[in-house]
This record gives C-alpha cells, sequence and structure tokens, in this order.
C-alpha cells in the first residue's frame, strides 16, 4: 500500500512509558497517525501516516453536531518470534464498512483499512508493550466533517487510525465484574443504531452506567428496549450464559452488536462439542436458572477483557452471585486459549492470525 509518509523525526519521538504494569486503557498514543479524506464528488485521496497531532475541525462539522461517527477497536499483539499479530483484523474492516453503510458514510476498501494499520506498525511497533496481557490497541473512526448547520448526511469525511499501548486487563488474575440489568434506559432498538460501532450508543449508556457505578456496580446489562425482558449486551461487550452444560447467548442483531470476540468464543465451542443456542433469552429465565441451581457462568465477550466473568448480577435490588462471585473454570479456559491464540503461543486453527513483521523489529520477515 503506497502512503504519504511523514514521519516524527527520531529527536522529537515521545517516551515509552517505562512502567507497563501501570499502561491502563486509552490513555496514552503513539508518535503517528492515519488520515484519509473523503468527498462525495472526489471519493477518497491523499492516505496519508503522519505525526500524531490535533485535527482541525470547523465547529460547524456534521459530526459535532449530528453525530455521524463510526468506529473500530483492535489490538495488535507482539508473539514470539519478534513479529506482531493482529487478530481477525478483516472482520474489523467488514464491520467498519457495515456500520459506515447505516450511518450514511462512505466505505473504506478493507485493504485501507489494515494496510493503515501496518503501516503503522511499521514506524511505531516499539510502542507495543512487550509483557503478558499488554496490546497496542488500534482505534480506526471515521467522522463527517462538511461544515453545514442542518441535519442532512455528509459530502466530506475523514477516516483516522490511532494507536497506544494498553495495558493488561487483569494485571493480578481474573476481577470478575458486578453488573446491574437497567429496567429504566434503552441502549438500542429495532431500526435502530445497536448494529452500528457508533457513538451515539455509548453517549445513550453513559448516564446509567454512573448510576450504576454510584451503587457498586461496574457495568450495565442491557434488556431490549420494547419489553425489557429480553437479554441483550453488557457495556461493549456481548453476555453469554452457561445453563445446566449449554452456552446460551442471545443472537446479534439490529440491536445487538455483531462481536467477533463472541463469534469466536462460538467457534471454539464448536470445535471443543459443548452445546451452544443463539437464541432470545428472557431476564427471568436467567433468574430462573439461577434459583434453580443450573446457571453455572455468566460472562462478557469483547476485545478489551478479551472473556469477562460475571461475579454478581443485580436485577430490581435483588443480587444474585453466579459461580461464587469469582470466575468459573470455563470463561477461565475460554480466555486462556483466546489469549494463547493471540500472542501465538496456542495453534490458530481458523486462521485469525495476521502476521505483521515491521522492518527493525527483529523478527523473521513474513508475508501473507
Ligand atoms: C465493540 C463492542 C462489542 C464487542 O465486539 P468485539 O469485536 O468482540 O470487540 C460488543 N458490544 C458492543 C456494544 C461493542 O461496542
Amino acid at each position: 500500500m503506497d502512503f504519504r509518509i511523514e514521519t516524527v523525526p527520531p529527536e522529537q519521538r515521545r517516551p515509552k512509558p517505562t512502567d507497563e504494569s501501570s499502561l491502563g486503557f486509552g490513555k496514552i498514543y503513539s508518535d503517528h497517525m492515519f488520515t484519509m479524506r473523503w468527498t462525495s464528488n472526489g471519493g477518497w485521496d491523499d492516505p496519508a501516516v503522519k505525526p500524531f497531532a490535533n485535527l482541525e475541525l470547523s465547529p460547524a462539522s456534521l459530526v459535532l453536531h449530528y453525530g455521524q461517527t463510526i468506529f473500530e477497536g483492535l489490538k495488535a499483539y507482539r508473539n514470539r518470534k519478534g513479529t506482531v499479530n493482529l487478530f481477525r483484523a478483516a472482520d474489523n474492516a467488514a464491520r467498519f464498512n457495515r456500520s459506515a453503510v447505516r450511518l450514511d458514510l462512505p466505505e473504506v476498501d478493507p485493504a485501507i483499512f489494515t494496510g493503515a494499520i501496518e503501516a503503522l506498525l511499521e514506524l511505531d511497533h516499539e510502542w507495543i508493550p512487550r509483557s503478558h496481557g499488554t496490546s497496542l490497541y488500534v482505534r480506526p473512526t471515521m467522522v463527517a466533517t462538511e461544515p453545514y448547520i442542518g441535519l442532512k448526511s455528509t459530502h466530506e469525511a475523514l477516516f483516522f487510525v490511532i494507536t497506544g499501548p494498553v495495558g493488561a486487563y487483569y494485571p493480578e488474575g481474573f476481577n470478575p465484574v458486578r453488573i446491574t440489568v437497567s429496567d429504566r434506559y434503552s441502549r438500542a432498538g429495532p431500526g435502530g443504531l445497536g448494529s452500528a460501532k457508533t457513538a451515539a450508543n455509548y453517549a445513550a449508556s453513559l448516564k446509567a452506567e454512573k448510576e450504576a457505578l454510584a451503587r457498586g456496580f461496574t457495568q450495565v446489562l442491557w434488556l431490549d428496549a420494547a419489553e425489557r425482558r429480553y437479554v441483550e449486551e453488557v457495556g461493549s461487550m456481548n453476555i453469554l450464559f452457561k445453563i445446566a452444560g449449554t452456552v446460551v447467548t442471545p443472537p446479534v442483531g439490529e440491536t445487538i452488536l455483531a462481536g467477533i470476540t463472541k463469534d469466536s468464543v462460538l467457534k471454539l465451542l464448536g470445535q471443543w462439542d459443548v452445546p451452544v443456542e443463539e437464541r432470545p433469552i428472557t431476564i427471568e429465565e436467567v433468574l430462573d436458572a439461577h434459583a434453580d441451581g443450573s446457571l453455572e457462568e455468566v460472562f462478557g465477550a469483547g476485545t478489551a477483557a478479551v472473556i469477562s466473568p460475571v461475579g454478581s448480577l443485580d436485577y430490581k435490588g435483588r443480587t444474585l452471585h453466579v459461580a461464587n462471585a469469582g470466575t468459573g473454570p470455563f470463561a477461565e479456559r475460554l480466555f486462556n486459549e483466546l489469549m494463547g491464540i493471540q500472542y501465538g503461543t496456542r495453534p490458530d486453527p481458523f486462521g485469525w492470525i495476521h502476521e505483521v513483521a515491521p522492518a527493525g523489529m527483529g523478527g523473521a520477515s513474513v508475508s501473507g
């Protein structure tokens, strides 16, 4: 992929974090970013890798008023060979374009989407942290940039990719989440934006999340907006229940984002011959399963945490403890298997890993 490249001179590169145990998530950015502009007349133009810097936007930009924006989130992992693993990046590119279509934004050629990430890894591979469980988070984004105060679809857009080192999600072992079921707010409705990774869905969730935190819960479990009965998602994770040996999870669709981690979990379960039911599940069914002792485990699946065990579940003031408020063996096995594939310590039977070998990183030269 041929991009215009403007590098940060070595003496101006920012110091890399030295303490990898305090990286956290989303606070530190690498030296370079990728940008590409679109107009409805000219299409995409001027793909470029350049120094990470503030954007210049008109205060009338459509995105700032009407929220026409989409994003993706994926991670790049150092493997033992001294190269970099990207996990299912082509699926992120495809989902980005599905989000683009829903938000009436232009699609990005998947080869440019992954090419942009590879070009950034080429320049910023030293930003990928080394300790186990850490990675370089990659955030592709698109915003509607046309200046216009009036509701319409944009004729101008900006696609950009930024990256930054992120810490291990569980530096001291699993930390099961405490979730509360929202019976007051909704995240997504039929025909709405729930299947797109777009800012509005998260803006809609913030108040509920703040109220949950104030009550001692870390995440909100969303029910369907129409009946407030069917379980949908947690924060930025899909949700799965292990009930009497079967994994039950609501099908992705108009109100539930098609998570790549959850899809990977389902493919692994198929390989392990674990029965899976992708079907609507009500909150009453979960409560009943807890009451009769068949609710074995509950866990979320998403890129940030990979697998997030749910230790307690609050609904209408009642708190259920799942897996003794700890981490079930099944969630742990899935976590270890997925992490192993991502870091290249376990076989990759599904061809999920795309290996990138930045020049000067010291690993073997790889293609494919
Ligand atoms: C990103 C996201 C997920 C998880 O998707 P992954 O591809 O597994 O990271 C689930 N739900 C929502 C609402 C999300 O934004």
